[in-house]
């Protein structure tokens, strides 16, 4: 009887959110945007303005109605491909190949309008084109780009980009995975982690150590190569809806015409994550802007003590930092944009904006789960949501650390990643 009890109080449905809380909207019906308070649109070109509003429109009415289920079962929305195909902003910078040939800045902004919305949504997006499609365009050969481009900028194909591995994350160029020169091809051994997209994607670019040179090398697996397996990583705390793998290569053959020859040492994939450090600053510049969009709404529609939450100077004062730190940070990043278009962008540039911006971008996320008092935990009201996804973009593409250091490096020129071993006691 007890047993019956308890199981039927488990089986019953959730009371939608806008029936227990009518006293503010939700996410799935997505705010307007509030915090562009500098008028980004001064500085962009007519054409990255339209990219920007035809990627805000589809985001808020056709994506933002479904990502909380998805987000809250982990699971991957492939509901939302096509549409990601119709925007045409897969390839983002790539001229030719079916690519739209966008400047980096018009890709940018688009990266920007996806993570306002949801944060895992522009991730597979980043994994899909900025790194896999951008390696196949700046280290492929002609057939390469030819072959697999087209599909790719299409979304008919989807991609993934394996670097780091159990062994070797921010240590990265360090890496163990190896590819051994067979008649024909290559043969790749080892273990990659946290590989985006990886336990769906077609073609997967994977980095291995060539066993004659002892030098970095890229290859284009596909995924039904014998000796692949990928599974699942299960109970992230952010960016759910992203599908990260653990990859087993064992004895993967890949023959010579998936070998890209653009890569040849780890300083090739350096000039990607050079590039695709620029893109993933965006992700917190729109997740930052999301989640004020969201906090300035439900502000003026929540009451407490006779007043909407907006009236009360603590809560002005912290929405005021919140927009103060997103319009420092849409600047920063749009010059990280410039510097690449004028071809003056350096690894410390990328790396100072990438660590800066999601430094900026964890306070904000901060104070607008504060905001929100209990509902600043729920997913239903994007806020907690937004928190949660921040967290791991502060960790890839280089940890806060590590870009520091990158940095760090640059305007030194010293390098103070490894320890200094001591080489013998020393005597009092
Ligand atoms: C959700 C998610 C998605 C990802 N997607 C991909 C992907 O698609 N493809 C891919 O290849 N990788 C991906 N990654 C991997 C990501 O790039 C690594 O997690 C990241 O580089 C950090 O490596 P690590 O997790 O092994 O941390 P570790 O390297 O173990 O670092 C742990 C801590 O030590 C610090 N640390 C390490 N070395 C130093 C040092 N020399 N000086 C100071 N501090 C240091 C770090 O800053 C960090 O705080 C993803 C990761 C996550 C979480």
């Amino acid at each position: 009887m007890h047993k019956e009890a308890k199981s039927s109080y488990f089986d019953m449905p959730a009371l939608d959110v806008s029936v227990a809380f009518p006293q503010a909207t939700p996410a799935s019906n997505f705010p307007p945007c509030t915090s562009d308070y500098y008028q980004l649109a001064d500085l962009l070109t007519p054409e990255e303005q339209a990219i920007r509003m035809k990627v805000r429109e589809c985001m808020e009415k056709e994506i933002a109605p479904i990502m909380t289920k998805y987000w809250e079962k982990a699971e991957f929305p492939f509901e939302i491909i096509p549409k990601f195909g119709a925007l045409h902003i897969a390839g983002g910078t790539i001229k030719g190949y079916g690519c739209p040939g966008h400047s980096i800045t018009g890709s940018a902004v688009a990266a920007a309008e996806v993570a306002r919305v949801d944060a895992s949504c522009s991730t597979f997006l980043l994994v899909h084109s900025s790194l896999a499609m951008l390696t196949i365009g700046l280290c492929g050969s002609e057939m390469q780009k030819e072959k697999y481009l087209p599909s790719l900028a299409e979304f008919d194909t989807v991609a993934c980009w394996g670097l780091t591995e159990p062994d070797y994350g921010s240590d990265a160029s360090g890496l163990g995975t190896t590819a051994r020169k067979v008649e024909g091809g290559w043969i790749l051994e080892g273990q990659k982690r946290w590989i985006g997209n990886s336990t769906f994607a077609d073609i997967l670019v994977i980095f291995a150590r060539n066993t004659s040179t002892n030098q970095i090398n890229g290859f284009i697996v596909k995924k039904d190569a014998p000796g692949l397996q990928c599974t699942k990583i299960e109970n992230k705390i952010g960016l759910r809806i992203v599908q990260n793998g653990d990859i087993l290569l064992k004895n993967v053959f890949v023959p010579d015409e998936d070998r890209l020859p653009g890569v040849n040492s780890f300083q090739d994939t350096n000039k990607v994550l050079a590039v695709s450090r620029v893109m993933v600053a965006w992700q917190p510049i729109g997740i930052t802007m999301g989640v004020y969009d969201m906090c300035h709404r439900y502000l003026k529609e929540r009451k407490q003590f006779g007043a909407p939450l907006a009236a009360f100077q603590i809560n002005q004062q912290k929405l005021v930092q919140m927009l103060s730190n997103i319009q420092a940070m849409i600047l920063v990043g749009w010059r990280l944009c410039k510097l690449h278009e004028s071809d003056k962008l350096t690894h410390g540039h990328a790396s100072l904006g990438k660590s800066w911006i999601t430094l900026r971008a964890r306070e904000t996320v901060a104070l607008g789960r504060e905001l929100l008092g209990g509902n600043g935990i729920l997913a239903d009201f994007h806020v907690a949501k937004a928190f949660c996804d921040l967290e791991p973009i502060y960790t890839f593409e280089g940890t806060y650390d590590i870009n520091t250091l990158v940095t760090g490096r640059e305007i030194t020129g010293l390098a103070s990643f490894k320890p200094a071993p001591v080489r013998q006691k020393s005597r009092l």
